[in-house]
């Protein structure tokens, strides 16, 4: 008999398992659109040019693969905080900002959760309902109590910002306040320029601690400093915020696993601090960071023309995105006769869109159409093309009805 009988087996992952049961599937007209991540026309995984290029720059360089150090590549940090805060940004300039390398978007996020397991004991975060479906893993296991805010309105399929800001108000002073930086997931649905900044009142009034998860820079409009903004408001106000970065869609490095977690202090002293502490976390965790991915992005930022080039690619990506909603909205308005309002696909911004379809619909989805999708409702626009609209509008409206 097995030492570890007392195993229980584990559920698949709600996101990453719908992966493994589309793999399972056999049948032609089979869709994923599970997972967050970028596909061409053809259904087909994408590797950016600007990323073979770069590629191709390293190998001729044949650089060491000697240890990086705790924090990460050098050349890395400095351009993951331009590219979030802008370069000129006074706090960059003032050294008040701690940026340490972190294993893509999750692995900061685990970082900057166990920062706050250290050094706020009475430390809550308030996460948005619903939200990322890792976020609650991630602060449950770095045993960090968190609630909800409302955040997604079901009879409006958009933002209940009513509910949102009462939650923050509510919330007791000095909670960390979770905010996805652009193309909120699941939902797709973001506040206003004119919310944000109410946000932001709020969340000083109370001295709550802003806490960015922003995995999608560049990706929900197709600019970089455009989806930066709600971020970059917040530290102009002068406030301390958290930001953790990825690289994972918007440069299409998910296997590399290259992201970062940024605190922006009120001094340099406090942030030199902050960063030690966090290569104390990271050090017996993981050591240290794996250097291609981290390259790959110092290249390119650190590039003129590489640069100038991956900025046209993401659009070229935002761009793709955009027309398939379009194109999914005009298939479910044409096909469905029963008078619903599907104007909602089309408000919503980024990889996803947020269906409404609860898990008995989205079981029919899945064994009825053979459409992979998380069970919260949420599809990945990225991973569907415009000759497959009219397949899927067909099925959620059989879903539907
Ligand atoms: N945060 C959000 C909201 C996400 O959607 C994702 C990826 O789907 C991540 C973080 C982190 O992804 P990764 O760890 O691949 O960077």
């Amino acid at each position: 008999v097995s030492r570890f009988e007392g195993i229980t087996m584990a559920p698949p992952d709600p996101i990453l398992g719908v992966s493994e049961a589309f793999k399972a599937d056999n049948h032609e007209l089979k869709l994923n659109l599970g997972v967050g991540a970028y596909r061409t026309e053809e259904l087909q995984p994408y590797v950016l040019d600007v990323v073979k290029k770069a590629d191709k720059l390293l190998l001729e360089k044949g650089e060491n693969r000697e240890y990086l150090p705790i924090e990460g590549l050098a050349a890395f940090n400095k351009v993951t905080a331009d590219l979030l805060f802008g370069a000129d940004n006074p706090v960059i300039k003032q050294q008040r900002v701690a940026t340490v390398q972190g294993l893509s978007g999750t692995g900061s996020l685990r970082l900057a959760a166990a920062l706050i397991e250290r050094y706020f004991p009475r430390g809550e975060v308030l996460i948005s309902s619903p939200t990322w479906g890792n976020h609650k893993n991630i602060f449950n296991d770095a045993k960090v109590p968190w609630s909800e805010y409302r955040y997604y309105d079901p009879k409006t399929v958009g933002l209940d910002f009513e509910g949102m800001i009462a939650d923050i108000k509510a919330a007791p002073e000095g909670s960390f306040i979770l905010l996805h930086g652009c193309a909120h997931n699941p939902t797709g649905i973001d506040p206003t320029p004119e919310q944000w900044e109410i946000i932001a009142d709020v969340i000083q009034e109370k001295n709550h601690i802003p806490f960015f998860d922003i995995a999608y820079q560049g990706f929900a409009s197709g600019s970089l400093d455009a989806d930066a903004a709600s971020v970059r408001m917040f530290v102009a106000r002068g406030m301390e915020v958290i930001a953790a970065q990825s690289y994972s869609k918007n440069l299409g490095l998910y296997a590399e696993r290259i992201g970062a977690i940024n605190v922006v202090c009120s001094s340099p002293d406090a942030a030199a601090r902050v960063k030690s502490q966090l290569k104390r976390i990271a050090r017996p965790m993981y050591s240290n960071p794996p250097v291609h991915g981290a390259r790959i992005v110092a290249n390119i930022v650190g590039d003129a023309a590489l640069f100038k080039e991956w900025n046209a690619e993401m659009e070229m990506m935002a761009g793709r995105i955009k027309n398939v909603r379009h194109k999914l909205f005009d298939s479910l308005s044409s096909k469905d006769k029963s008078g619903k309002d599907w104007s909602f696909v089309l408000k919503q911004i980024g990889m996803f869109s947020f269906t409404g379809l609860n898990k008995a619909q989205c079981d029919n989805m899945t064994n009825k159409w053979h459409v992979y999708m998380t069970k919260d409702g949420r599809i990945s626009l990225a991973g569907l093309s415009l000759a497959k609209c009219e397949y899927l509008a067909d099925a959620i409206i059989d879903s539907y009805h």
